[in-house]
């Protein structure tokens, strides 16, 4: 079966997006499925990669105070054969977006991209007419799941964002909200 189109917008500026897609489980039983699900969402392992200032953030979430490490996502992972997990945290300049998809192609399936910041999401504030070296949005190259807008998202808005991918996987949440936890 072909894989899903998962919406990548045309490319621009003759940089080629990531080829291919994620194919179905051979073996497809849902019980199955949602054990491995629940067992991958709590333990998401994300590619040490940073492109800029929103790097700054995603450091200091996987550090004491906001201890990313609580929530199963902690182990950030030196090469992307290991890890399922790419958060694109700053400006991705059209000399490094070839390098970016690479990188999410070598990533093994399933995988998934948080778009951490303004940057990544539309370009930010170096979006502007003529402006001629930065991607105006990752998704242009490849499958983003959960945007983290801010400029930069502050540490619990990038949680909030793992939470997010853990609730894409699994179908729900699994952490209390933040008006849920009584002062
Ligand atoms: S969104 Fe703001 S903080 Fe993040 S990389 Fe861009 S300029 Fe830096």
């Amino acid at each position: 079966m072909a894989a899903p189109d998962r919406g990548l917008t045309p490319p621009r500026a003759g940089i080629a997006p990531a080829k291919g897609g994620i194919l179905p489980p051979i073996i497809n039983l849902r019980p199955i499925n949602w054990f491995f699900d629940v067992n991958r969402a709590m333990s998401l392992w994300p590619v040490t990669f940073g492109l800029a200032c929103c790097a700054i953030e995603m450091m200091s979430v996987s550090m004491a105070r906001f201890d990313m490490a609580r929530f199963g996502a902690e182990v950030f992972r030196p090469s992307v054969r290991q890890a399922d997990l790419m958060m694109v945290t700053g400006t991705v300049s059209k000399k490094m977006a070839p390098a970016v998809v690479r990188l999410y192609e070598q990533m093994p399936a399933p995988k998934f991209v948080l778009a951490c910041g303004n940057c990544a999401i539309s370009g930010g504030p170096f979006k502007f007419e003529g402006q001629y070296g930065i991607v105006e949005g990752v998704d242009q190259l490849i499958p983003v799941d959960v945007y983290v807008p801010g400029c930069p998202p502050r540490p619990e808005a990038i949680l909030e964002g793992v939470f997010a991918i853990q609730e894409k996987i699994t179908g729900r949440r699994w952490w209390p909200k933040a008006e849920e936890i009584p002062s």
